[in-house]
């Protein structure tokens, strides 16, 4: 290609597109589109997702058992990882939210927890999907709360 000449990639990435083509197979030999953004292959993509699937699908008790050990050992990581789907479904995750003061947030209240010996939650001071207002799933917007607190507070928010 003549140096200077719009590659397909810079193109397609020039019209905003999300993939383009360039017509020379990858190194697995797949002719198919790729990502603008990071040159990935879509033929490769595809292969590595089917794989994954069929695995699921093959060791069911392995994956199950798999995530039960880390719910297990981990059960900080795994609230915070419920919370941020949770909030990211409705949405209430900004771009800028600093996702490893969430997770320290996490921590602390099974630390208390395991200290105490009372269950501690972490609990959305603004809830995500309030009546009136709704909250960001952000560090400035979680507070540790005795368990039944939590339960008492519900999604209720009083101004
Ligand atoms: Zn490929």
């Amino acid at each position: 290609m003549r140096k200077g000449y719009p590659t397909p990639r810079l193109e397609a990435k020039a019209k905003g597109l999300l993939t383009y083509f360039s017509g020379k197979p990858c190194i697995h030999g797949h002719v198919t589109e790729r990502y603008v953004k990071h040159g990935n292959c879509l033929g490769c993509l595809a292969e590595k997702r089917e794989y994954f699937n069929n695995y699921a699908k093959t060791h069911k008790e392995t994956m199950r058992s798999a995530g039960r050990r880390f719910r297990k050992n981990h059960p900080d990581v795994h609230c915070a990882i419920q919370a941020l789907r949770r909030a990211d479904k409705l949405q209430r995750t900004p771009s800028w939210a600093n996702l490893e003061a969430i997770q320290t947030i996490y921590s602390q209240a099974k630390e208390i927890t395991e200290k105490t010996g009372i269950e501690h939650h972490v609990d959305h001071i603004l809830p995500l999907k309030g009546e009136l207002v709704s909250g960001l799933h952000v560090a400035e917007n979680l507070q540790i709360l005795l368990g039944m607190d939590n339960v008492l507070k519900s999604n209720r928010f009083i101004i």
